[in-house]
């Protein structure tokens, strides 16, 4: 937060857009990364939140189904007195401000008081979550108008302006939203003006969200579907003939893993490409890191090795994270690449291969695995008899690859390149989402993965565990962790890399073991 400033700040009333994050605007983004104070509610996401800057404030201000942690006096209050010290604020709305948002209202009272305001439009749930349900709320065939109506006129409003005669005797499409508590009202009211019972109606609740879940039928019988599904607020209500598309431009919700909860328990740093992949796929991804990687504590042996860099002959990468870890000692040092020019360089796997080629450099043979089949079948053709090996890796690591290179006659190096520990971030959510039963698959894509899942496991969880999910493990020597821990993975992957596991997850999914 900035200190006290003279000038006054400017309220931007931002549209969050209806849940997914990606359909947040760019100028959003731009607002609440540059914003000093972020306003958020119930219905706005709270991913985008990320997008703050450290020092920001962030308020929540709640509103759920007229459950209001500060009345819109309150917030209006709050917006003006933030303005008045100076600060940017970013008021983030769910959907769009000026649709049943009251933004209206809050940039009269900000005008009122003398506050700048600015307003960023967003992507309205009125239409954004029919369309993710595979309904356009214009079709030429079908509709030549889309009207968006409130489902819960103010109570405090004398007379009605509902005109349902004429919401009844159009074609139109009719969007309500705020309208699950009042559904019975709604479909009696169009009824009773003369809407045909046949009419398509469907309710799509948590639209654009992971969560999405749809409930379709006709005027006749959508009270009794709605019922029967449980499905609650908030949900757009989307009645017309519009509807009756769904069954061929159903998309989202088609997605082979829609609707599954799937927790990544890698490190954090390394979580984004399978989190990005399965969640293309549709599914839920819940981040409960159980590793953090870091620098050793005692960076000395490598900075040494780099020293002496001259008298080895090659140097081998076990992991991304050596990698990593390697290139920024060496840098840090004011070394660069060419220090690195008479070596021979070998990389275990595809992914540590690619990222030894982001410093420019081709990596000379490539084990696929580390087993000792793979490491001796690479290194066949080498002459590796009194070369000296450096071995850039994790405190800790397995002893294979040092056995089968000395075997050969090679002078191996090991030094600690980095080092893992156990996070314990994600606990307390990890358990919670046990107890209320909200997880179908964990991923483990190395044995540290699974140990130190388990132990953040409350032990009075974990027979529960084994019974209700499932596991998917990266391959064999992560499975026979699992395995040695009580856990059965249900899923390995045949190409021990991340694709390989995505590929082994969605082969598992399309089978039609989906219990
Ligand atoms: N300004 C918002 C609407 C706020 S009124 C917008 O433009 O989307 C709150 C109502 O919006 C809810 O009762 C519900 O009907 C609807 N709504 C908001 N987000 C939704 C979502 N993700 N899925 C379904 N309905 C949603």
């Amino acid at each position: 937060m900035s200190d006290k400033k003279t000038t006054k700040g400017t309220v931007y009333l931002i549209g969050a857009g209806p849940g997914d994050p990606g359909l947040l605007t760019i100028k959003a983004k731009e607002y609440i990364e540059t914003a000093d104070v972020v306003v958020y509610d119930y219905l706005a996401s709270p991913h985008l939140l990320e997008y703050a800057q450290e020092s920001a404030q962030i308020i929540y201000v709640g509103k759920k189904g007229g459950d209001h942690t500060l009345t819109q006096e309150k917030i209006n209050h709050l917006l003006v007195e933030k303005a008045q010290q100076g600060l940017n604020v970013a008021r983030l709305k769910g959907g769009d401000p000026f649709v049943f948002g009251r933004g209206g209202e809050e940039a009269q009272e900000l005008l009122d008081a003398g506050v700048a305001y600015e307003l960023v439009p967003g992507v309205t749930s009125a239409i954004a979550a029919p369309a993710y349900a595979g309904i356009p709320v214009t079709h030429r065939e079908h509709t030549s108008f889309v009207s968006f109506i409130t489902g819960h006129e103010d109570p405090t409003k004398k007379e009605t302006s509902m005109q349902w005669d004429i919401f009844a005797k159009s074609n139109a499409t009719l969007v309500f939203l705020m309208g699950v508590k009042n559904l019975g009202n709604i479909v009696e009211k169009l009824v009773e003006n003369g809407k045909s019972q046949e009419t398509p109606v469907a309710l799509v609740r948590w639209g654009t969200t992971t969560k999405q879940e749809t409930v379709q039928g006709t005027l006749s019988n959508i009270v009794e579907r709605v019922k029967a599904a449980k499905l609650k607020a908030p949900a757009i209500i989307v009645v017309g003939n519009v509807v009756s598309l769904r069954k061929q431009l159903r998309w989202f919700d088609k997605r082979p893993l829609f609707g599954k909860n799937i927790v990544i328990t890698r490190a954090r740093a390394q979580a984004s490409n399978l989190v990005q992949t399965l969640s293309k796929l549709g599914a839920h991804c819940i981040e409960i890191p159980t590793i953090k990687i870091m620098a050793p504590a005692d960076i000395s042996p490598v900075k040494k090795a780099i020293e002496s860099i001259a008298g080895y002959d090659w140097l081998v990468f076990t992991s991304v994270n050596g990698v990593k870890y390697f290139f920024d000692t060496l840098f840090s040092m004011g070394n660069d690449v060419r220090s690195l020019g008479h070596l021979k360089v070998a990389c275990i796997g595809p992914v540590t291969k690619e990222r030894v080629a982001d410093f420019g450099i081709i990596s000379d043979i490539l084990p696929e695995t580390f087993r000792a089949e793979s490491v001796v079948k690479a290194f066949a053709d080498m002459d590796m008899k009194n070369k000296k090996v450096l071995l850039p890796r994790a405190k800790k690591a397995r002893t294979i690859l040092p056995e089968e290179l000395a075997k050969m006659g090679a002078i191996v190096d090991e030094v600690t390149a980095y080092e893992t520990q156990l996070d314990n971030s994600g606990q307390e959510e990890l358990n919670q989402l046990l107890e209320e039963n909200a997880i179908d698959l964990i991923t483990f894509t190395s044995s540290s993965t699974v140990s130190n899942f388990m132990a953040l496991l409350e032990t009075s969880e974990k027979a529960k565990l084994i019974e209700n999910i499932k596991f998917a493990s990266i391959g064999p020597i992560t499975s026979d962790t699992a395995r040695s821990l009580g856990l059965n993975p249900a899923i390995e992957a045949e190409s021990y890399t991340i694709p390989g596991l995505v590929d082994a997850i969605l082969a598992h999914y399309m089978n039609g073991e989906q219990s």
